[in-house]
C-alpha cells in the first residue's frame, strides 16, 4: 500500500464533474472485511507514530468492483490539531480529486465518525458509511482507561442521526468488525 502514513494518491482519473451520471451505492451494498482491515492497519500505524489508533479508508464502487481510493490514519497528535480527524481529512483529500459529491464512494472508519465528520459526509453526499466501534464504545473506554495523553473524548451524537438529518438516506453500517476495532483501544505501539 502506498503512503503508509500519508494519504494514498488517488487511483484513476478524477471526474470532470459529471455527477448526475454517477451511480448511488445500492441499498443491497455489503461492507467488505478487507477494507475495514486496511483501516485497522492504518489505525495501528497511526498509534505507532504517537497518534490515536483510528483509521479510515475510502473506496469507490464501479460496477461490480470496489477499489480503494485513499487510506489514512489519525494525525490529531502529530499535527497538533484536535480537529484533524482522519475521516474529514480523507474526505477532503478525495473530494479534491473526484469532485464535490461522492455518491459512489464508501467511507470505512474504525471508529464511528463524530458529528463534524458525519456532517462532512452529508455535504459531500458520500454513498455509504461503515464503522467499527461506536461513540458509546469510545466514551466507555475513555471513562475507564482514559489517560492524560489519550483521553478518548467522544461526542455522543450518532453518525446515523446526523446523516438522517441531512435527508439523503445514506446507508450506515455500524459495529462492523467491532471486536477487531475494539482491540485498537489497547493496541500496544511499536516504539
Ligand atoms: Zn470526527
Amino acid at each position: 500500500m502506498r503512503g503508509k502514513t500519508e494519504l494514498c494518491e488517488p487511483v484513476g482519473e478524477p471526474e470532470d464533474g459529471a455527477d448526475s451520471e454517477r451511480k448511488m451505492i445500492p441499498p443491497t451494498y455489503k461492507p467488505k472485511k478487507k477494507f475495514m482491515q486496511l483501516a485497522i492497519a492504518e489505525a495501528k500505524r497511526a498509534r505507532d507514530r504517537g497518534d490515536y489508533p483510528i483509521g479510515a479508508v475510502i473506496t469507490r464502487v464501479v460496477g461490480k468492483q470496489e477499489v480503494v481510493i485513499a487510506s489514512a490514519g489519525n494525525r490529531v497528535k502529530t499535527s497538533g490539531s484536535s480537529i484533524k480527524h482522519v475521516e474529514l481529512e480523507t474526505l477532503k483529500y478525495v473530494s479534491s480529486g473526484y469532485g464535490r459529491y461522492l455518491p459512489d464512494f464508501v467511507l470505512y472508519s474504525t471508529h464511528e465518525p463524530c458529528a463534524k465528520c458525519a456532517g462532512a459526509c452529508v455535504w459531500s453526499k458520500i454513498g455509504a458509511v461503515v464503522f467499527g466501534v461506536s461513540q458509546e464504545d469510545i466514551t466507555a473506554y475513555g471513562k475507564k482507561h482514559g489517560t492524560e495523553e489519550f483521553k478518548w473524548r467522544a461526542c455522543l451524537i450518532s453518525c446515523k442521526f446526523v446523516l438522517e438529518k441531512g435527508a439523503l438516506r445514506i446507508p450506515v453500517f455500524g459495529k462492523f468488525l467491532r471486536p477487531e476495532c475494539r482491540k485498537l483501544f489497547g493496541y500496544p505501539p511499536k516504539l
